[in-house]
């Protein structure tokens, strides 16, 4: 309670500098601002933002929520701010999103923080580890555990600031086309996996190749990979990888409960009026609670007409690689903890939650989770 009071704290407290500011400013207003009134006021003032994004414009499940956010902003500004969004490769590319949005070129990004890897090897943590919490207990540090301040520190000299923007809970194992019975089944094989899983892939003799999902199927399908995962059975479906993949795995080792991020220019961001502010980080909440809804409803929904449709069946990893997957993930996270000094705050307080949070779902979620099918 403590650290869920002392977060509120600090965002309120936020909320009233920002007041003050304002009322001590009279409002500059910015380039991307159009004066209503003779006077440039914030609190008139109408705003024409972009957004850019990972997915297909209109991809179901993850592209379905930045659109819902832009139009939640619209409808809870009363059309004062209006936020056109644009898909992978539309504006930038999926996996320059990033730069473009620390830049200004647009004012928010909807991604992914492990697709910044290359860049930001800490932004791994934000996402999804491999074998690391779920997604229940990675929004649950996040909000309420102190990695929202932790992340927000690492993405302040990128000029950005971070949101949640969705969460895919337990992704699958992934699509095939030769099956996978022991680790040494990984040697050469190329497969499309992001993140810190890609070390473990790697240190297994595989070749793990970070794409964006609107290559994926191409890329399958000629060749360039031998494998590719991409999140559950409601956006696998969708990309129709069931028409080119002979085996879909699971579990999700991988991701077991991936965070979807906003990110938006912090200069553009804290030049807002503090009311469109509030109301870009409750659209946010909203979008975050709302994709996990979304993709358990319909993950159920695409696993049968992945089963009864395509006569897809799909198959467990053994438990022995599983287990040496999960050995060689936790090698793999610690190690990206001694990095730097960010790092190993980040690893710490990651770690710490992640145990206590163990220890309370062993009697609860995963206790009940045994108790269904005793
Ligand atoms: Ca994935």
């Amino acid at each position: 309670m403590q650290i869920a009071n002392s977060a509120r704290y600090t965002h309120f407290s936020g909320i009233l500098l920002l007041l003050a500011a304002f009322s001590l400013a009279a409002c500059g207003g910015s380039g991307d601002a159009e004066s209503t009134g003779n006077s440039v006021n914030a609190e008139t003032q109408n705003y024409n933002w972009k957004l850019v994004t990972a997915w297909p414009k209109n991809f179901p499940g993850l592209g379905y929520a930045p659109e819902l956010f832009a139009q939640k902003v619209e409808a809870m500004s009363n059309g004062r701010m209006k936020i056109r969004v644009y898909g992978a490769g539309e504006l930038v590319p999926a996996l320059e999103i990033f730069d473009a949005v620390s830049a200004g070129t647009a004012e928010i990004g909807h991604g992914a923080a492990y697709y910044w890897k290359g860049k930001v090897p800490e932004a791994q943590f934000f996402s999804a580890l491999p074998f690391g919490m779920n997604g229940r207990e990675m929004e649950g540090w996040i909000s309420y555990g102190g990695g929202m301040q932790l992340w927000e520190e690492l993405y302040e000299p990128f000029s950005l600031i971070p949101m949640r923007g969705g969460n895919t809970g337990v992704q699958m194992g992934g699509w095939f086309n030769k099956e996978i019975s022991s680790a040494a089944d990984f040697q050469g094989l190329k497969m499309r996996i992001p993140g810190l899983a890609g070390d473990v892939l790697q240190r297994l003799g595989g070749v793990p190749v970070n794409l964006p999902g609107d290559n994926l199927y191409t890329s399958l399908q000629t060749g360039v990979i031998d494998a590719t995962e991409w999140t559950n059975p409601y956006n696998d479906l969708a990309f129709g990888f069931q028409d080119i993949a002979m085996y879909y795995y699971y579990p999700g080792w991988h991701e077991p409960g991936t965070v979807i991020e906003f990110i938006f220019n912090k200069d553009k961001f804290e030049a807002l009026p503090a009311d469109l502010q509030e109301i870009m980080r409750t659209a946010a909440e909203a979008v975050d609670l709302t994709m996990s809804d979304e993709f358990t409803a319909r993950n159920s929904i695409a696993l049968k007409e992945l089963k009864e449709v395509h006569g897809v069946e799909p198959r467990k990893f053994p438990d022995d690689l599983l287990i040496q997957l999960r050995d060689i993930s936790q090698e793999v996270i610690d190690e990206l903890g001694q990095i730097s000094p960010m790092s190993q705050r980040i690893h710490a307080s990651y770690r710490e939650f992640e145990a206590n949070v163990r220890e309370f779902h062993e009697i609860a979620e995963e206790a009940y989770s045994e108790a269904r099918r005793l």
